[in-house]
C-alpha cells in the first residue's frame, strides 16, 4: 500500500494539470497504521514509509492536503503529517501510540510532531501514547481545518486556497528552541521513563540540535534498538496474543452462533453484581435474578456508587449513568429468565445449589438459550448433565472485581457445541473482555498454575524467606502484587478451604503449613485487617513481626535450617512453577497454545505485560535453561513438587520453545 501510495502521489504530480492533491481513505478511518505483524518480521516496512512520507509527499513540488477521517493512528498520523496541510472531520482521532508496544513513531513522527505542535504537547502525546480528538488537534495546530459537513469537498476547496500558500514542508517549520520545552523537565524525572519514552525524549533532543536528516537517523537507530528490544517483544506477543486467543483452534466463525443481546444473571453476591455492571457498561439488558430483596438491594446499591464514581471521574455523564441503570432489571423468581439469550450463574459454589438453578434454566429458559456458569472449582460436565442441553453450556468464569477484570476464560465442556463457543467468545469480545478457552480441569488454566505458584510461595517461607521478601522479589520482576498480598486481599479463607479439599484429594501434594497457621489466628487477610500483613486502614499492607515469628518458629519446630534466599531465586521458582504447570496444562490439550496461557496471566492475574506472559518469558530464558533449573530445583527440600513436564523435556531437547506449540492454528 505504501508503494501504491507513492506511485499514485508520484504520478498525480508529473501530471501538469494537477495542482495539488488531497489524499483520503475511503475506508472506515483514514489509517490506523501500520501492519504490526510487518514490522515484527520486516525492518524495511519502515524504510519504505520514511520514503513515503519524506521523499514523496513532504519534498512534493505541489501541495499535498490530507483529508482525515476516524483514526489517524502511528504511521497513519506520521503518513499525514508529512503532508503539507491537514483538515479532518469532526469524528477524527490522532494518536502516535507506538510507546504503548515499547517502540515509537519511527517514520519521522518524532521529528514532525514537535514542529506541529511544539515539543511540550509533542512530549504529552508520544510519551503517553493516548488519542486527542478533532478539537484539540486544531487548537493545538495539528490540523488546519475541521470539515463541517463534507470532508473531501472541503478539503478540496481548502486545497485551492494551498495552491495559493505554496507547499509547506512540515520538516521546515521552525522548531523554536527557546520555547517552553518539557524535555529538561522529562529528563529530571529519567529514571521513570520506560526504554522507549527515554528513546522519544532523545529523539525530540535531537530535532532541537541536529539538522532533520540527522535527527531521522537517530530516530531509526533508536527505533531499531527498540524493535530487538525484550520489552517490545513481550508486549508485541501480548497485543497479537489478545487477538489469537478469539479465533478458536478447528472452528470457524460462522453467522450460525447465535448473537447475545440480553442476558440473565442469577445470583447478585459479589461476582454477580461485577458481571451485571459489566454488562449494562456494555450496553446490554440484564435481569438479575436473586431471592433475597436485601441481597438485591445492596447489589443495586453497588452499582450506582459505581456509576456514580464514574461520573465523577468523567467517564459517563449523568445521562449515561441513568441509561445503564435502566438496562438493568432485579426480580425475585427465576421465571424472568425466559427471554434471555444467555443465562449466567453466579450463586454459591456448591454442586446441589447449581444443580437447582440449572434445573430452573431447564424449565424456564427458552430453547436456543445459552447456559454458563460462572463456577472456579467444580466439574463443568457434571454441571451441563444437569440440563438436556449441555451443548449449550459452557463455563464463563470471571475475575473478581468483574467489572473491571479483563479476562473470562471461556470454559468448553465435553459437549460443548462450537456454535456455543463461538457465541459465547463473539459476547465476550462484545463486552470490551478478552476470552480464552480452557478445557475442564480443576482451577482451569489460571487457578491451577497459580497453585503451584503460591505452593512455591510458602515453601519459600518454610525454607527461609519471608513474606515481604517474596512479594517485593516478585514485584520488582513486574508481578502487579506479590502473592501474600494478593492471598490477603482475595480472602487467605479461600485458599485454606482449597487446601483442606486437596489434603483429602492429593494427599502426596502437600503445601506448607504456615498459610493454615495464618487463618487459624483468625488472620484472613484484608477483610479482617490482617493477614500475612497488617491492615489498619482495611487497605494498606503493614509489616508484623508476628508473621516472621510465625514463619521462622516454624522452620524451627519441622527442623528447617533456614538458609538465605536470593530473589533470584524466589522469581525462578515461583514463576517456573507457573511454566512447569502451563507445559502440562498445553499436553493435556487444556489450553490450546502457550499464547493463551500467556494472556490468561497477562490480563487476569497481573503478570507483567512486557515479559509477554509466563510461556514466552521461558521461551526468552531459554527451554534448556529453565529445564536445568527445574533439576536443579528437584534437588531441594520440596523437590517432589518439580516433576517436569514431558512437553518442556521435550521442547528443550529438540531446541523448540512454546510458541511452536500448535502455532500453525494462529
Ligand atoms: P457470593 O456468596 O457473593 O454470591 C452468591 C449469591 O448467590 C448470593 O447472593 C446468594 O443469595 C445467591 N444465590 C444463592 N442461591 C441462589 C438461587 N437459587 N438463585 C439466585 N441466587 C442465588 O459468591 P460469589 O463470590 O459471587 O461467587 C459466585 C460464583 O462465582 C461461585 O461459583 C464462585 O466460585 C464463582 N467465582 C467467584 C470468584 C470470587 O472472586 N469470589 C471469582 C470467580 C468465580
Amino acid at each position: 500500500m505504501v508503494d501504491a501510495l507513492g506511485d499514485a502521489i508520484s504520478k498525480a504530480l508529473a501530471d501538469s494539470r494537477v495542482k495539488a492533491i488531497v489524499v483520503g481513505s475511503a475506508g472506515r478511518c483514514f489509517s490506523a497504521g501500520a501492519d504490526l505483524g510487518d514490522i515484527s518480521n520486516r525492518h524495511d516496512t519502515l524504510d519504505r514509509l520514511r520514503w513515503l512520507t519524506t521523499d514523496i509527499v513532504e519534498s512534493a513540488s505541489k501541495p499535498i492536503i490530507m483529508a482525515i477521517h476516524g483514526l489517524a493512528l502511528g504511521g497513519g498520523l506520521e503518513f499525514a503529517m508529512s503532508g503539507h496541510y491537514r483538515v479532518c472531520s469532526p469524528n477524527a482521532e490522532f494518536a502516535l501510540p507506538e510507546v504503548k508496544l515499547g517502540l515509537l513513531p519511527g517514520a519521522g513522527g518524532t521529528q514532525r510532531l514537535p514542529r506541529l505542535v511544539g515539543v511540550n504537547f509533542a512530549l504529552e502525546m508520544m510519551l503517553g501514547g493516548n488519542p486527542i480528538n478533532a478539537d484539540i488537534a486544531k487548537a493545538k495546530g495539528l490540523i488546519d481545518l475541521v470539515a463541517e459537513h463534507d470532508l473531501v469537498e472541503e478539503a478540496i476547496a481548502f486545497a485551492s486556497v494551498c495552491v495559493e500558500r505554496g507547499v509547506r514542508p512540515t520538516r521546515e517549520l521552525r522548531l523554536i528552541e527557546g520555547q517552553p520545552s518539557g524535555t529538561d523537565g522529562v529528563k529530571a524525572d529519567n529514571a521513570s521513563l520506560t526504554q522507549a519514552q527515554s528513546s522519544i525524549v532523545r529523539c525530540v533532543d535531537a530535532a532541537l540540535v541536529m539538522p532533520f536528516p540527522e535527527a531521522m537517523a537517530v530516530e531509526k537507530t533508536l527505533f531499531e534498538q527498540l524493535r530487538m528490544s525484550e520489552t517490545s517483544l513481550g508486549l508485541r506477543h501480548s497485543f497479537f496474543g489478545r487477538r489469537t486467543v478469539g479465533r478458536i483452534p478447528g472452528i470457524q466463525n460462522r453467522k450460525s452462533a447465535p448473537a447475545i443481546h440480553s442476558v440473565a444473571v442469577i445470583g447478585a453476591g459479589l461476582m454477580g453484581t461485577g458481571i451485571a455492571t459489566a454488562l449494562i457498561n456494555a450496553g446490554l439488558k440484564v435481569t438479575l435474578i436473586e431471592p433475597s430483596a436485601e441481597i438485591v438491594e445492596r447489589a443495586i446499591g453497588k452499582i450506582q456508587s459505581t456509576l456514580k464514581r464514574d461520573v465523577k471521574k468523567g467517564r459517563i455523564s449523568s445521562e449515561i449513568a441513568s441509561a445503564r441503570l435502566a438496562m438493568l432489571t432485579p426480580t425475585k423468581g427465576p421465571a424472568s429468565m425466559a427471554d434471555a439469550d444467555l443465562i449466567i450463574e453466579a450463586v454459591f459454589e456448591d454442586l446441589d445449589v447449581k444443580r437447582r438453578v440449572f434445573s430452573d434454566m431447564e424449565k424456564y429458559a427458552k430453547p436456543s438459550a445459552i447456559l454458563s456458569t460462572n463456577t472456579s472449582t467444580l466439574d463443568l460436565d457434571r454441571i451441563a448433565s444437569f440440563t438436556r442441553r449441555p451443548d449449550r453450556v459452557a463455563g464463563l468464569h470471571f475475575f473478581s472485581p468483574a467489572n473491571i477484570m479483563k479476562l473470562v476464560e471461556i470454559v468448553r465442556g465435553r459437549e460443548t457445541s462450537d456454535d456455543t463457543l463461538i457465541s459465547v467468545m463473539n459476547f465476550t469480545k462484545a463486552i470490551g473482555k478478552v476470552g480464552v478457552i480452557s478445557g475442564v480441569c480443576d482451577g482451569f488454566i489460571g487457578n491451577r498454575m497459580f497453585e503451584e505458584y503460591l505452593r512455591q510461595a510458602y515453601f519459600l517461607l518454610e525454607e527461609g524467606a519471608l513474606p515481604q521478601q517474596v512479594d517485593a522479589a516478585l514485584e520488582s520482576f513486574g508481578m502487579a502484587m506479590g502473592p501474600f498480598r494478593t492471598m490477603d486481599l482475595a480472602g487467605q479463607d479461600i485458599g485454606w478451604s482449597i487446601r483442606k479439599r486437596r489434603a483429602i484429594e492429593q494427599p502426596d501434594r502437600p503445601y506448607s503449613k504456615i498459610p493454615d497457621l495464618v487463618c487459624e489466628l483468625g488472620r484472613f487477610g484484608q477483610k479482617t485487617r490482617a493477614g500475612f500483613y497488617l491492615y489498619p486502614d482495611g487497605r494498606n499492607p503493614q509489616h508484623d513481626p508476628v508473621i516472621d515469628e510465625l514463619v521462622i518458629g516454624h522452620s524451627n519446630g519441622i527442623g528447617i535450617a533456614r538458609r538465605k534466599i536470593e530473589d533470584a531465586e524466589i522469581v525462578e521458582r515461583c514463576i517456573f512453577a507457573l511454566v512447569n504447570e502451563g507445559a502440562k496444562l498445553l499436553s493435556e490439550g487444556i489450553a490450546h497454545r502457550a499464547v493463551d496461557i500467556d494472556v490468561v496471566y497477562v490480563n487476569g492475574y497481573g503478570f507483567p505485560e512486557e515479559r509477554g506472559g509466563p510461556m514466552f518469558y521461558a521461551d526468552r530464558y531459554g527451554l534448556k535453561q529453565v529445564q536445568r533449573k527445574i533439576a536443579e530445583f528437584q534437588k531441594g527440600p520440596n523437590g517432589w513438587a518439580w516433576a517436569p513436564a514431558s512437553l518442556l523435556v521435550e521442547l528443550a531437547t529438540e531446541g523448540r520453545g512454546f510458541g511452536t506449540v500448535n502455532a500453525t492454528d494462529e
